[in-house]
């Protein structure tokens, strides 16, 4: 196991006793998130509902289901990448988790993206996008790149809507998959611009790359 793994697993056994918020005492299992420590895509959901509960895995209910085609489909699996959640306990009846709550985990998820280090974040949901793009609507702003800085680091932001809202609705469902397979790409696109030129600023990709004058295609 190496440094990052070690770092990621001490955090596991950390939230697994956690108690700063409520949201432990009703859960069966803490869900710390899983995946590979060299993950570039790290995939933020809102928090375990009741299979994740169960097995103290992220996403391995119906949602987790569509996550896994969908990155089969671009040629990843759910080992390659890092998949997490804002909070680490169940919310009761799969409720919104509440400021206070979010507030209390947010050192978790935190100090997971310092050591992973990831290129690409990915949001799933309101509740994760709101963490790096405050003012973000997503039925707007869904599949669309941003840089943020975030800890120091430029990374790019995707905001995607959550994968159980694209079960529910069929719509939602063409847009969720169809901005999920345009990852590989956007990923491809930030490296190149990353080997080329520093990036700092918090800015579109598309505008940076206009900026740069560069044709990244
Ligand atoms: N929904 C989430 O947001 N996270 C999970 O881990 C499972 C379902």
């Amino acid at each position: 196991m190496n440094e990052k793994q070690k770092k990621l697993e001490e955090i596991a056994k950390q939230v697994a006793a956690c108690q700063k918020c409520p949201l432990y005492k009703q859960a069966t299992n803490a869900v710390p998130g899983a995946g590979s420590a060299e993950a570039e895509i790290f995939f933020i959901g809102e928090g375990p509902g009741d299979h994740e509960d169960q097995q103290g895995l992220p996403f391995v209910g119906a949602a987790g289901k569509l996550l896994d085609s969908l990155l089969e489909e671009i040629g990843l699996n759910r080992k390659d990448v890092f998949i997490g959640n804002m909070v680490k306990h169940r919310p009761p009846d799969n409720r919104d988790p509440e400021p206070a709550e979010l507030a209390a985990c947010m050192p978790w998820l935190d100090r997971q993206l310092a050591i992973i280090e990831p290129k690409m974040i990915v949001t799933l949901g309101r509740f994760s996008m709101a963490k790096f793009i405050p003012d973000g609507k997503i039925s707007r702003i869904h599949g669309q790149a941003r840089f943020v800085t975030f800890q120091d680091q430029k990374v790019l932001v995707v905001p995607f809507f959550h994968p159980a809202a694209a079960l529910r609705n069929g719509n939602v469902m063409s847009q969720f998959r169809e901005d999920f397979l345009k990852l590989p790409e956007l990923l491809e696109r930030f490296k190149r611009l990353e080997a080329q030129v520093p990036v700092e600023v918090t800015q579109d990709l598309e505008e940076k790359e206009e900026t740069q004058q560069m044709s990244l295609l």
